[in-house]
């Protein structure tokens, strides 16, 4: 289809850029051939105690032990904030942009010291210390970025949680990592509406009595109960503590997060990341990937709850004295061209979104963007999804008028950061390609049986070797680690992510291997049927899964979500499946189309189509965990309209 679009490295990026194709030829080479070397340098790149004499000690073998830098003593909080004071102290380091379009500010690096400090010394004065976990269920303020860095300062271990998580989700995620302190806020805003954040806390609480404290950021003002003897306001816990803290000397091995993944394919996995291979790895990775430039403004409009706010928002960007745009709101309040007045208001340089944000809004035409002057934007990215090439043209030509380089960043939460991703300044981009792996990733290609295939091939996404970013293990369950990611292909990372390799090398992530789909023995990735199905000019977004089939054991089963205005007919229909044949060929002609007003999704706006597996195959009654789903009416409309 669009396997044949290149588009060439701009002489306007490769100028003055970090890595040009050299420099990543090298860089592939060198890391390769001497790891340790490698890294030994790269380590450089944040603030040590102890520089660490040790670089690489991992093995994907057995019990799988993954350590890196493991002798150096260090404190992530310093990287991101102590040692930018001297050069960069005034320097805006946070810009926030909040939900109703007339809120804003901006937070030095100084300011921001001093916020992590009083924070730091207010939970040590409820007793948290080295080791200790803490749940943060906040709404995307300032406060959601001091409270990581806070906690990192005094070596206590923070859970995020997304603030739009119900109050079990939250619960079971309090209970699994025996967090003793809970920092949240009154209410959050979301698209001019309230989120009860407090209230949904209390909720949780009644069901894990470990929690000892709860901090409360007055974020609205809005009525809230405080429980006598375990909530305090953070205004007022802060405004009392001294602005030094001195910060923890941390192992590099030593936790800095746990995160629990998006659970698009089941029950959320607790994501335990260290401190020194995360830190070099959310710097090298911000740094390389978006090209980032000193002074510029760089905006990644991810929620603080998943890691791409983690790494991008707060650590990745912080780490390298960044200018970093937070925002509060959603892409469509007040209007559908929010996040393109955003971008001129505070003259962003470097936007990074995902597809689901794309697709959504390319829905709604060209003139909600083409109204803003977007002169600015030099780089754009995304994550989460694979992005269909017609997305990703349109995210091109409409948003970056051809100037910006996109890069298509595949990663997970496992990773810590980008593994798979073009470099603007070093790689030719193909729309729909996340391209090649960066230096330092030995990414590779198996077979069914775990044979490595070589040159041009398709199969299941592995990794060979350790890179520093890569998580460490899953809390408190080794065993599952090594289960869920190394015992598939033994002494392989198994992503769980299929892949294509073109004649250049090139990656085209094909979706989820649990989603593959086996039609009359072909086997087909998710992702190009629903490419094929959003280059027709009627449709929005489509999400392609498996049905029982009895002549090709598998048939394929179409929900398709049409732009606003087009009207859904069966002369529609007939029309798709013969254009989706023209497109790929007769094996992939949609069996059945459902016309699918919307389709669930996890609160990270990724489909979660095991849910479109049950309905298409008509087992509502078994549909698993849905607790992380953002509207569950959505299924409940779906299932009433199944098709067949
Ligand atoms: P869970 O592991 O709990 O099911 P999840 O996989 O959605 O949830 P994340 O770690 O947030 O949790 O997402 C990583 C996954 O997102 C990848 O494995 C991949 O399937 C998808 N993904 C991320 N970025 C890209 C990309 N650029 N191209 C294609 N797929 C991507
Ligand atoms: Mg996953």
């Amino acid at each position: 289809m669009t396997d044949d679009t290149r588009i060439p490295v701009k002489p306007e990026i490769a100028e003055g850029t970090w890595v040009d194709a050299a420099r990543f030829q090298a860089m592939t080479e060198e890391a390769a051939r001497d790891p340790d070397g490698f890294w030994r340098k790269e380590a450089q790149r944040i603030a040590w105690m102890t520089p660490p004499t040790r670089i690489k000690n991992t093995s994907f073998e057995g019990d799988v032990s993954i350590k890196w830098f493991e002798d150096g003593v260090l404190n992530a909080s310093v990287s991101c904030l102590d040692r930018h004071l001297e050069t960069r102290g005034d320097q805006v380091a946070l810009i926030w942009e909040g939900d109703d379009p007339n809120s804003d500010a901006k937070i030095t690096y100084r300011d921001l010291h001093a916020r992590v400090c009083r924070l730091a010394n207010a939970m040590k004065a409820l007793g948290v210390k080295k080791g200790d976990r803490v749940t943060l269920y906040l709404p995307m303020i300032i406060e959601s970025a001091v409270a990581m860095l806070a906690c990192a300062r005094i070596g206590a271990v923070h859970s995020v949680v997304f603030g739009g998580f119900s109050p079990d989700s939250l619960a079971s995620r309090l209970v699994d990592c025996e967090s003793t302190l809970l920092i949240t806020a009154d209410e959050g805003r979301r698209g001019g509406r309230r989120v009860a954040l407090k209230t949904n806390a209390d909720e949780a609480l009644k069901s894990a009595p470990g929690v000892k404290n709860v901090i409360v950021v007055k974020n609205t003002g809005g009525e809230v109960p405080m429980q006598e003897g375990r909530d305090l306001w953070y205004h007022e816990a802060t405004e009392a503590a001294p602005r030094d803290c001195e910060p923890e000397p941390m192992g590099a091995e030593d936790p800095l997060f746990i995160l629990y993944t998006s659970g698009s394919t089941g029950k959320p996995k607790g994501v335990l990341h260290t401190t020194g291979g995360y830190m070099v790895w959310a710097s090298y990775t911000h740094q390389y990937v978006f090209d980032y430039r000193e002074g510029e403004v760089y905006w990644c409009t991810a929620d603080v709850g998943w890691v791409t706010g983690h790494s991008y928002i707060v650590y990745g960007p912080l780490a390298n004295g960044a200018t970093s745009l937070m925002f509060e709101g959603v892409p469509n309040y007040p209007d559908n061209s929010r996040f393109w007045q955003v971008v001129d208001k505070h003259k962003v340089n470097i936007f990074y979104t995902a597809p689901t944000a794309i697709r959504a809004l390319m829905r709604d035409g060209d003139a909600p963007v083409k109204k803003t002057s977007r002169q600015s934007l030099r780089i754009l990215g995304t994550v989460g999804e694979p992005i269909n090439p017609e997305a990703w043209l349109w995210y091109y030509r409409v948003v970056g008028e051809e100037r910006c380089p996109i890069v298509d960043t595949w990663w997970q939460t496992e990773t810590g950061g980008h593994v798979i991703t073009p470099l603007p300044g070093a790689t030719v981009l193909k729309p729909g390609s996340a391209t090649l792996p960066l230096p330092g990733v030995q990414a590779g290609l198996v077979d069914g049986e775990g044979k490595l295939l070589e040159g041009e091939a398709e199969g299941n996404l592995v990794i060979l070797d350790s890179w520093p970013g890569q998580m460490r293990t899953v809390y408190k369950d080794h065993e599952r680690f090594i289960q869920t990611y190394f015992a598939t292909f033994p002494g392989k990372y198994f992503s769980g992510d299929g892949a294509r390799r073109d004649a250049d090398g090139y990656y085209w992530i094909t979706g989820r291997v649990d989603d593959v789909l086996n039609v009359s023995g072909h086997r087909m990735g998710t992702a190009e049927i629903e490419s094929a199905l959003v280059a027709h000019p009627k449709v929005a977004e489509a999400a392609v899964v498996g049905m029982p089939h009895d002549i090709k054991g598998q048939g394929i089963y179409a929900y398709v979500t049409l732009n606003a205005g087009e009207e859904p007919t069966d002369a529609l229909k007939k029309e798709l499946v013969a254009w989706v044949r023209r497109e790929i060929g007769p094996i992939a002609s949609p069996d059945a189309i459902q016309w699918a007003p919307g389709l669930p999704k996890t609160r990270s706006g990724k489909i979660m189509r095991r849910i479109l597996r049950k309905i298409a195959a008509n087992e509502t009654d078994s549909l698993g965990d849905t607790s992380t789903l953002a509207d569950p009416t959505v299924v409940e409309e779906l299932i009433e309209n199944r098709v067949g």
